[in-house]
């Protein structure tokens, strides 16, 4: 290792607090670290020059490939416009504004956008807006939120409540009340493996609607989900199942909350997972891909019903007491303008669509039979592969074999990053949009190459 790289990580070692890090291991160099230098198109190098295939785009969020000139440059000349001012009180900014009606015209149904910074900070403002609607509609009772097990929706105090993986919750006393997690779409863990994908749809939809019935209809206010389950493993939902949901919402008066953070702009092959799926949702998250992370920005999108009771009641209430420092930040707003930009121009969504299927297509072929695979599923530019010791039982390997993580190093040794999903043995790909078949190839081929050799 050069010195410089050394220093570096020592120092980091003594003053970084790293999410979702073993904190005792880190500290005292039991883990490896590594500092990343730059990065170019899909492909990252970090402080000792080694060059890595990022098939995980970051956090599937470096849609449009790393080292975009245009996307700095964008982001300099706003700075040296107006690198801020705050939105309060009808203060605004001309990227803003047109970033605003840029997103209202891709979104059918939606009316306005809310901007913050994370995906987390923009699921808190959705439940804030949930409890004020219902609290303007003179439903003050009607408050619980729905989510899934396995579902992500952040991990800040209430999104972690929302996020449906016991990781998230444990030893930090989550989730809050008014939360309430139901079955995950997940057909390849269903319990009746008789049930075709249509009937296993409405299996769950039926579970949702027992969970509303118990609850109590007139306490329950929303549902969020996210159009393809992501950190809980990749799954996509079967078919069937976004129809069959929406139709237990709206017999209930409950709305519904897509969290499109990382299926949203492109990533599926669709501008909205919800419109791939069809879910005619009632608020829409987005983060992540709107400025494919050169700038931490997020959107929460109002759709109309919900909108015209906002205004009502700040007709009642007064001016909502709601707002970050941050919010409309001109900054994100340029870069989020010049990464539509950049997904239009070099037609990206349409990329991640026939490029993805590519994918789909060689990854199963590559895997769908392999003896300890048990799954291997996805949409667009999103897989993930399950491993199972016993394929035809579906069952599990022994947690701490930590088998996910054993197959992520070994990608990591053929200069792939595939990244071992937080929980179960599931390893996920979702490379930049950018990606070329023949990157594909690569991609394919080297994962092969580093499942062989663990299993
Ligand atoms: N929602 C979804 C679907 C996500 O995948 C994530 C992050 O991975 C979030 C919300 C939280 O976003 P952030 O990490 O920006 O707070």
């Amino acid at each position: 290792m050069r010195p410089e790289t050394k220093a570096l990580l020592e120092k980091d070692r003594n003053t970084v607090f790293h999410p979702s890090t073993h904190l005792k291991q880190y500290a005292h160099g039991e883990m490896p670290g590594r500092v990343i230098a730059s990065g170019k198109g899909i492909r990252i190098t970090d402080s000792e020059g080694i060059e890595l295939i990022d098939g995980f785009a970051g956090l599937y969020c470096v849609n449009i490939g790393y080292g975009r000139e245009e996307m700095a440059e964008a982001i300099y000349e706003q700075a040296k416009k107006l690198a801020y001012y705050h939105t309060y009180v009808g203060h605004t900014n001309e990227a803003l504004v047109t970033l605003s009606d840029r997103l209202i015209n891709m979104a059918p149904g939606m009316s306005k956008v809310y901007y913050g910074m994370s995906g987390s900070d923009a699921n808190e403002t959705q439940l804030k807006i949930v409890w004020y609607y219902n609290n303007a509609r003179g439903k003050p009772e009607k408050k619980k939120i729905i989510s899934r097990d396995r579902g992500y929706h952040g991990s800040s105090v209430a999104s972690g409540s929302l996020t449906g993986l016991p990781l998230f919750h444990a030893h930090f006393d989550l989730p809050i009340e008014r939360i309430k997690h139901t079955m995950a779409p997940y057909y390849y863990r269903r319990e009746d493996s008789g049930m075709t994908e249509p009937e296993f749809a409405q299996h769950c939809a039926d579970e949702l609607e027992k969970m509303i019935l118990a609850e109590g209809p007139d306490t329950v206010a929303a549902m969020i989900a996210e159009p393809v389950l992501g950190t809980g493993g990749i799954v996509p939902p079967p078919e069937g199942y976004w129809a069959a949901i929406r139709k237990v919402l709206d017999k209930y008066d409950v709305l519904l909350i897509a969290d499109e953070v990382v299926c949203g702009f492109g990533r599926i092959g669709s501008d909205f997972g919800s419109i791939y799926y069809d879910m005619k949702p009632d608020l829409i998250t987005v983060a992540k891909g709107l400025t494919s992370a050169y700038q931490p920005l997020s959107g929460v999108m109002v759709g109309h019903r919900v909108w015209e009771v906002l205004e009502d009641g700040t007709d009642t209430w007064g001016a909502i007491g709601h707002g970050y420092t941050y919010s409309g930040h001109p900054l994100g707003a340029a870069a989020a303008l010049c990464n539509l930009d950049i997904i239009e121009r070099e037609n990206l969504t349409q990329n991640a669509a026939t490029t993805g299927e590519y994918l789909q297509m060689k990854m199963k072929a590559a895997f769908a039979d392999h003896p300890l695979i048990g799954d291997s599923r996805g949409v667009g530019l999103l897989h993930a592969l399950e491993f199972s010791p016993d394929r035809a039982h579906r069952s599990h390997f022994d947690p701490s074999l930590k088998v996910g993580p054993q197959v992520a190093a070994a990608c990591l040794e053929q200069g792939l990053i595939a990244r071992a999903m937080p929980h179960g043995d599931i390893l996920g790909f979702a490379p930049p949009l950018v990606v070329t078949p023949n990157e594909v190839d690569d991609i394919v081929a080297k994962a092969k190459v580093a499942v062989d050799k663990v299993m």
